[in-house]
């Protein structure tokens, strides 16, 4: 357990020592010879409903290699992002910051270099860094490279691709360079796209019968988009066959990068962490795809961290994937970054010292600016989660949702005009949150999109014509 050891002493150093410490015992701490900290490896899984995983309870096997990283691992059973969409999400995953803090907001927007990242927390501290993603909006173009030393953005071959094994494969080429270096620990992105739109169907998965009728598994998001409202049982089960192909497929790349990990021994030095940026929607509240609401399916994420040497632990409690900044940094030994300071970490409860958690969680999504000029679009929604509540509020118009999550988790009772006392302490909460999650503004840095890339954004659904 050398990676413990080294954070025991690293942890020391950073508090203030008792003044009863012997002298002798401090000359101990700092004569041990230095022991390595653990590597990280993050993956996010772009687009992914935790309850389509077996790992949260579906009958389907769709991720037996997560179910079996979980024996060793911290399981977050109430997790959520802090939007519904993958550019802000991912930012917070990488600055432990609200969406109206870090900014990266709009597609047509970058990460600030002004935000210290997970990645340029780690390159300081000395490790060596690598991402590999599969999404334009979390590439170079849109700052999300700052701090890696290598970043291979290849892979973000759009809706029809299937990049997980590409992926997959860049990744462990990483690893293996990083042994190269075996004495300087490493931090590994590694972002996962394929169960996003478009369900794409895998032949060796048999989740997904041949289906007869207008759907083919070639439809693209705007086909489906546009019968929605007629979609039939059989065809809405039809999209989550193949969606959950998609998740199996995916989860089946995960094992085979920790295979990787193991085989090159450095299973038991890494720390694996894993979550999505956001869910999706399939008619749980009229509409398929995400971005738009704030509803429990889209905000909803899976998360899990395995510490070496770690125990199965469920977690009940919410928490939010702003978390993960502070408590990669705590479990890697990194000191915190004093300008994110809107998320805890949850180090104590990955390693068992605690089992529970409180406090609210806020959400946020907006379409505010658009992509583009014309695409100027009205949803701007924040929502707040408190004690099994949760209030949604439009942010223009005012309009105003309260659940009960508790007895109501699909959210289809609004109890707004009910339950005015419990509406009043939401409101109040979401008030304060929006404040928190406002206090650490960075300067959004537009940029300009090519023609080209325009155009390509409109191929893919993201533009209306
Ligand atoms: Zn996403």
């Amino acid at each position: 357990m050398a990676v413990r050891r080294k954070r025991m002493t690293m942890n020391f150093s950073n508090r203030k020592l008792p003044a009863f410490v012997p002298v002798l015992s401090l000359m101990i701490l700092s004569c041990a010879p230095e022991t390595k900290a653990p590597n990280v490896l993050l993956i996010v899984v772009d687009t992914l409903r935790p309850d389509r995983m077996s790992l949260y309870g579906a009958e389907r096997p769709t991720t037996p290699a997560l179910d079996s990283l979980a024996g060793q691992a911290c399981v977050f059973e109430r997790a959520y992002s802090t939007s519904s969409w993958t550019m802000p999400a991912v930012a917070s995953i990488m600055t432990g910051m609200y969406p109206s803090s870090h900014k990266a907001t709009e597609i047509s927007r970058t990460l600030a270099p002004e935000l210290e990242t997970l990645a340029e927390g780690f390159a300081a501290s000395g490790f060596q860094t690598a991402a590999v993603v599969s999404h334009t909006f979390v590439d170079e173009k849109h700052g999300f490279d700052q701090g890696f030393a290598a970043f291979d953005s290849k892979n973000a071959l759009g809706h029809e691709a299937i990049s997980t094994e590409g992926v997959t494969d860049l990744a462990i080429a990483r690893i293996e360079q990083f042994t190269q270096k075996r004495k300087t620990p490493f931090f590994l992105f590694v972002h996962y796209f394929d169960p996003h739109f478009n369900y794409k169907d895998h032949p060796d998965i048999d989740f997904a019968a041949p289906h007869a009728g207008r759907l083919d598994g070639k439809q693209e998001y705007g086909d489906i988009r546009a019968i929605r409202h007629s979609l039939q049982d059989d065809e809405l089960q039809y999209l989550l066959d193949l969606y959950d192909e998609e998740i199996r497929h995916t989860d089946a790349g995960i094992g085979r990068l920790v295979a990787a990990l193991r085989k090159h021994g450095l299973d038991e030095e890494t720390v694996i962490v894993f979550a999505s940026d956001h869910g999706e929607e399939f008619l749980d509240h009229g509409r398929i795809g995400h971005r738009k609401t704030l509803y429990e399916e889209v905000v909803r994420v899976p998360m899990l961290i395995r510490v070496p040497g770690g125990a199965a632990r469920r977690v009940a409690d919410p928490v939010s994937i702003g978390s993960l900044a502070p408590t990669i940094r705590e479990l890697a030994g990194l000191p915190r970054n004093q300008d994110a300071v809107q998320f805890r970490s949850l180090a104590d409860l990955v390693e068992g010292r605690a089992t529970s958690t409180r406090g609210a969680i806020y959400l946020e999504t907006e379409k505010t600016v658009g992509m583009v000029e014309q695409e100027v679009k009205g949803d701007d929604y924040h929502a707040i989660i408190l004690d099994g509540w949760k209030l949604i509020e439009d942010r223009r118009s005012g309009e105003q949702e309260l659940f009960d999550l508790s007895r109501d988790p699909l959210e289809s009772a609004n109890l707004a005009s009910q339950d005015t006392a419990r509406l009043a302490t939401l409101k109040e909460a979401l008030e304060v949150s929006r404040r928190l999650a406002t206090s650490g503004q960075a300067p959004g840095r537009d940029r300009t999109l090519s023609d080209a890339e325009i155009e390509k954004l409109r191929g893919l659904g993201y533009i209306g014509d």
